[in-house]
């Protein structure tokens, strides 16, 4: 048979996530590659979920999500960033930020049409551009004074006639950097300039450190209507087997998001829907303190990995460390991720698997701290014997 998958997915064979984590099963290696927590989410919030399936929310509920999630959402929007979103027409319940993404990105692009992203970029951007058959024009991020930055002018050059979009992460995955308000309005006079829409991928809103704030797009001055929100229980509550995001924005961009979002999934799960409406209300100092904590996470990671021979660059928020290894004596990040466990015991992700153009990240290499804290101490402790 020839290959039966579509020419435009073929670039999108095994992630790396599949592969790393492949190979830490495999050699005992301890992962610090995939980005999930291994500790879990709040206990009372679980419960919820346990009490919504006895209590008989096991049928599909209303496309758009179950109102108590939307009202609980447009509270949290209302509270955290002084932002008005009606929750019926203006907030909708997705399976994830992922299909939150891949939703927008299939009803707001025609084939053809341009999407900036910042790369590195998140793995699913691409694949949902490219499902769309739209195309993405890729900026990079580069270290500026020890933090991942764009330039202004490369930005702005980006644009052409064809561009529909710009997509925005941040806090930034796997760079860690948060935008400032600054260059969010950079981003923000091009979208008017030229009237693009800002998709904005803000599933780590809350994990920031340092006393840096997370800055949403939509409250910069005239972006609210022009801005199709992301956000996501995953990350916020540490539940990322939950799948449970959701897009705020005005009512023409929530109804093409929800109109190929319907034929997509139709609804996300009900009961983890009951739960996360529970967690907005009720747990958001819970997430404070796991902020608070990943925090020391973060520096526990960044001293070890400087005491093991790396160059690291610190990150604002999210759950990921850069690394660059060239101190250590190696060029790329992709062969020495693929012997890291042989040398070493440990699984990172090479970052150039993140860019367009593989050569502007091949000396980076992403670490997680969203683990346990005597899981980063033996990471470390194995690092040290690369460079003794
Ligand atoms: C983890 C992650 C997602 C996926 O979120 P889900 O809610 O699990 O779909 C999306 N974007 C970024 C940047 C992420 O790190």
């Amino acid at each position: 048979m020839t290959e039966p998958l579509v020419s435009r997915m073929r670039t999108f064979g095994t992630t790396i996530f599949a592969e790393m984590s492949a190979l830490a099963v495999q050699t005992g290696a301890i992962n610090l590659g995939q980005g999930f927590p291994d500790t879990d989410g709040p206990a009372a919030m679980l419960d919820r979920a346990v009490q919504a399936i006895g209590a008989g929310a096991n049928q599909y509920p209303p496309g758009p999500g179950v109102l108590e999630l939307r009202q609980a959402v447009s509270e949290h929007r209302a509270a955290h960033y002084g932002l008005a979103y009606d929750p019926v027409g203006e907030i909708m319940v997705t399976v994830g930020a992922t299909e939150a993404v891949a939703a927008s990105v299939l009803a707001l692009c025609e084939p053809g049409d341009e999407v900036i992203a910042f790369e590195p970029y998140y793995d699913s951007y691409a694949a949902s551009i490219a499902l769309a058959q739209a195309r993405l024009v890729a900026v990079t991020l580069r270290p500026v004074d020890g933090r991942f930055t764009f330039d202004p002018d490369e930005l702005r050059a980006a644009v052409t006639p064809r561009t529909r979009a710009i997509l925005v992460n941040s806090p930034h995955n796997p760079t860690g950097t948060v935008f400032t308000r600054a260059e969010l309005t950079v981003i923000a006079e091009l979208c008017q300039e030229h009237g693009l829409i800002a998709i904005t991928d803000e599933v780590y809103e809350h994990l920031t450190f340092d006393g840096v704030g997370h800055v949403p797009m939509a409250t910069l001055p005239g972006m609210r209507e022009r801005t199709v929100m992301i956000s996501s229980a995953g990350k916020t509550f540490s539940v990322t087997g939950w799948k449970t995001g959701w897009v705020c924005a005005p009512p023409a961009l929530v109804t093409a998001v929800q109109t190929v979002k319907q034929f997509l999934t139709f609804t996300a799960g009900a009961p983890w829907q009951l739960a996360v409406a529970y967690g907005l209300r009720h747990e958001m100092e819970w997430v404070a303190a796991l902020g608070a904590g990943l925090q020391d996470k973060r520096d526990r990671l960044m001293e070890g990995l400087s005491a093991a021979g790396f160059s690291v660059l610190r990150p604002a928020g999210t759950y990921f460390v850069q690394t660059d290894i060239r101190p250590l004596g190696f060029s790329d990040g992709l062969e020495l991720a693929r012997r890291l466990p042989e040398l070493a015991g440990v699984v990172a992700i090479p970052t150039q698997v993140f860019y367009d153009h593989p050569e502007r990240g091949r000396h980076f290499v992403r670490f997680a701290f969203c683990k346990k804290d005597e899981v980063i101490d033996e990471a470390v402790t194995r690092l040290k014997r690369l460079s003794s």
